[in-house]
């Protein structure tokens, strides 16, 4: 080829980076050890498997296939290493999170070169994008331990954690999981992904460098059958933070149910990338290659639904191919190069059999005229347009270079199929128009919203799904709940609190589970103890609380509710399968709440306290009633409930997002956004203001819920309905079934339409919420069977609740034109 010819192709030249002195790091070290109390050491199995590079589809280095009894090894190695690691003072931690930082920038080339080789994709995004995140996300962490005290007063860490990653961003995956664990004083034991083990080992020899205590990180390669899941079922391990697909995420929820292991995981996504026809159309066709080539599409969160304003498609589909026709595909170390290859032969026949059935079911595929390289696992750019919403290619995460088109009309039109997916990880907005972009963004069900950008990261903006793409987040302040709790919870979990309304004469409710925190209900009202009350029985039988309005039980039944004497003092409803359905269908009706203003929402509150406080020698002798206990004691409870909901009138617009400043020209809203639908199971303790500690947060973020309440003591719950129906509270914010708790809870756990289950009950009864909730992925929070105090503050309100409530919608605005 002459110069002319240079003028007139303007072809890029290949500009290989070279491989050497990785290929050097591997012979002298291959077969590689596990990793384990800072030495290297074999599998207990004593074999081996072949890490692969997809490029060329040849052997690249043998990792050692770890198993049980090496899990084993690490998971203790991890506890040894906790006893001291958790008390290590935030400073120290913060000093080996900054050491680790600044060996991940010394040896960014070697870990950019290693990735790029053992997972196929480019070296111009391991060398721009992973390896600096990763070194950005133990500086960022290095920060959190140096601040934890002050930060989080009242948690600590929760010992050790087993985390598991997938391929697609395996060193970066590493540190999202590690760099939070250490900071906050864990220790871990990580699983990397089968095909991609190589920067985790390259990370462990940093381990070593920088003198981290041994123990305190362990990683282990093998198989998911042999090390991933004998690292979940491990009653040594406290939590298990696991990153990769829905099905495996689900059958974690399932292993781990009732077993009390903190849980966070980040699965699949259907993301949409919508553009409206005002959108500044060159920086969508570049947009669109990164939300969709990136990575071969191997993302996550990438942008794999392109829904188009109608009247621009034809426009955008014809720039988008030219555009693909010049992509360039081929060595992922040439820096050239834009496309690599995709990880393994596995995922490369998913990808092309999800391909054919897009063709199948009538779609109009288009791929570049070029070839892709015969050698290794490739797969070209590759666009379905003609794609109705129902398919499967419309439906299902390909995981792939693979774009399916959809049109619409009106912003409405947008919404809706944006949201037309199980998932929700993250969506991408294009507009010119800042006003219809921010309208849009808090209508869009998913974790992350990209507004005229996509995938983007740092560790400041935390990063996690709505819906089937999981629950918790990693980045932010937010990431760091995952991996702390309550410093209570261990104390009153060791102890055993005696339940309230077991004796009818004394007031044990007050007495204190942890030597003496607690304030005796009895204190806080001035009361002589001559009161002995005589009441004739009642009969009254409240009825349902649905939609606002006070309806039959479907059933026709009613069950007895007896005082502790096994004396009848009235009959609620038996709630049903049906009653269950038309509350959650009240709920969801009532989604309007949320959109209403905080300040309303406070208003309704303090309207709700008010209204008890009218009550309030009704309410207490009810209570009393149902429990036995002294009157005063009752008194007390209501006392500490209106006092609850004063709490949550406060809390109602205060608990805010925050403004992130990542390193871009731009900012990022976290907003704190209600989870949507929660059912909620109160405990037995305090029948009234267990049920309102539940309510109120819940309702004070912008969730409708739907309660069961007290199955021993249920007509305090029942009682408040005229509290609500006199509050302005809308119809459908808060719903009530009364009947078998377990039962009912079953029915509202597997209930699709619910996205989130509270459960404060049995051990048995939280771990079949956590079995069952695992059908669509709903976030849960159970007890245990743990007693908690809800006369404390600490324990009984609070920002527990509040998080509880809320999921953090990070909104990306870069400004500048
Ligand atoms: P995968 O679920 O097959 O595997 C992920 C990890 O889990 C691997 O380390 C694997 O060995 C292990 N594993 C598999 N089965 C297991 C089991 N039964 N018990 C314990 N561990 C087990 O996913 P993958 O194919 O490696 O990764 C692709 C998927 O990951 C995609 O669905 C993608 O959307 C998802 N992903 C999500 C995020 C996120 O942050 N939400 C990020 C990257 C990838
Ligand atoms: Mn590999």
């Amino acid at each position: 080829m002459n110069v002319m010819d240079i003028f007139e192709t303007m072809e890029y030249g290949p500009a290989p980076e070279a491989p050497t002195p990785a290929l050097e790091w591997i012979q002298e070290r291959q077969p590689f050890g596990l990793f384990i109390n800072n030495r290297w050491v074999k599998p207990a199995s004593g074999q081996y498997l072949d890490s692969i590079n997809p490029s060329t589809g040849k052997p690249l280095a043998q990792i050692a296939a770890a198993n049980s009894a090496d899990v084993d090894t690490a998971v203790s190695a991890a506890r040894t290493a906790f006893e001291s690691w958790g008390k290590t003072p935030g400073h120290v931690r913060a000093r080996y999170l900054y050491a680790i930082a600044r060996h991940i920038q010394k040896h960014s080339r070697l870990l950019a070169v290693l990735e790029s080789l053992d997972n196929g994709k480019s070296i111009r995004e391991t060398r721009d994008l992973d390896i600096p995140l990763v070194a950005r996300h133990f500086y960022y962490h290095a920060g959190w331990a140096q601040l934890m005290a002050a930060e989080l007063p009242g948690y600590e860490p929760v010992g050790v954690v087993g985390q598991i990653i997938p391929w697609n961003f395996p060193l970066l995956m590493l540190a999202w999981k590690i760099a939070p664990a250490l900071a906050m004083g864990n220790t871990v034991v990580l699983k990397p992904a089968r095909y991609t083990s190589l920067t985790a080992l390259k990370f462990a020899e940093i381990m070593q460098e920088i003198g981290l205590p041994a123990g305190v990180v362990n990683i282990l390669t093998g198989e998911a059958s042999q090390v991933g899941e004998a690292l979940v079922r491990h009653p040594g391990v406290n939590k298990i933070a696991f990153t990769g697909s829905t099905d495996v995420g689900r059958s974690i929820r399932r292993a781990t149910a009732g077993s009390g292991k903190k849980l966070s995981l980040e699965l699949g996504g259907k993301s949409p990338f919508i553009v409206f026809d005002d959108a500044d159309l060159d920086s969508v066709v570049e947009g669109v290659v990164d939300a969709i080539w990136f990575n071969q599409g191997q993302v996550c969160c990438a942008g794999s639904r392109l829904l188009v304003q109608e009247d621009i498609a034809e426009r955008l589909v014809n720039k988008l191919r030219a555009r693909m026709e010049k992509l360039r595909i081929g060595d992922p170390l040439d820096k050239a190069v834009d496309m690599g290859a995709i990880v393994s032969p596995g995922q490369l026949q998913e990808i092309q059999r999800l391909v054919s059935q897009g063709v199948e079911e009538g779609a109009e595929i288009w791929q570049p005229s070029w070839a892709c390289p015969t050698e290794g696992y490739f797969f070209p750019p590759t666009l379905f347009t003609n794609v109705s919403p129902a398919t499967t290619i419309a439906q299902v995460e390909i995981f792939g270079p693979v774009l399916v088109a959809m049109t619409f009309r009106t912003p409405a039109e947008a919404v809706a199929l944006a949201n037309n997916t199980r998932y929700g990880l993250a969506a991408s907005v294009w507009s010119e128009n800042i006003n219809l972009a921010l309208d849009v963004a808090p209508k869009l069900k998913a974790g992350s919203v990209w507004i005229n950008c996509t995938n983007m990261f740092d560790a400041s903006s935390g990063f996690g799904g709505y819906r089937e793409s999981g629950f918790g987040r990693e980045g932010g302040k937010e990431g760091l709940y995952e991996y702390v709790r309550p410093a209570w919870e261990k104390v009153v979990s060791i102890a055993t609190t005696a339940s309230p309304s077991s004796n009818g004469s004394s007031p044990s409710a007050g007495e204190p589970a942890n030597g003496g925190q607690f304030t005796a209900p009895g204190e806080m009202i001035d009361s002589s103890n001559g009161f002995t009350p005589t009441f004739p029985p009642i009969d009254r039988t409240p009825k349902m609380f649905i939609k606002g309005k006070q309806v039959r039980p479907d059933s026709g039944y009613s069950q007895d509710v007896y005082d502790p004497e096994q004396r009848v003092i009235g009959q609620v409803g038996e709630g049903n399968r049906k009653d269950i359905r038309n509350a959650v269908e009240a709920a969801h009706a009532a989604s309007g709440w949320a959109a209403g203003t905080t300040h309303n929402r406070a208003q309704i509150l303090y309207y709700m306290a008010e209204n008890l406080a009218v009550r309030e020698d009704e309410f207490a002798r009810r209570i009393l009633q149902q429990t036995g206990r002294p009157y005063a004691d009752a008194a007390s409870e209501v006392q500490v409930t209106i006092s609850r909901l004063f709490s949550y009138a406060a809390w109602a617009d205060k608990y805010e997002g925050a403004v992130h400043r990542p390193p871009l020209r731009g900012v990022v809203l976290a907003m704190k956004e209600p989870i949507g639908v929660i059912g909620m199971v109160c405990s037995d303790e305090y029948p009234l203001l267990g049920f309102i500690s539940l309510v109120a947060p819940a309702i004070a973020m912008g969730n409708t819920v739907v309660v069961i309440p007290s199955q021993r003591s249920p007509l305090s719950a029942t009682d408040c309905y005229q509290v609500f129906e006199t509050s302005d509270l809308p119809a459908g914010v808060v719903n009530i079934v009364t009947g078998q708790r377990d039962t009912l809870s079953q029915v509202l756990a597997e209930h699709d339409d619910v996205d989130a289950m509270w459960y404060f009950g049995s051990a048995d009864g939280s771990k079949r919420v956590e079995l069952a909730s695992a059908g669509n992925m709903k976030r849960t929070w159970v007890n245990y069977g743990h007693p908690r105090n809800w006369l404390d503050s600490v324990q009984g309100e609070g920002e527990e609740f509040l998080r509880e409530s809320t999921q953090v919608k990070n909104i990306w605005v870069p400004y500048g034109e």
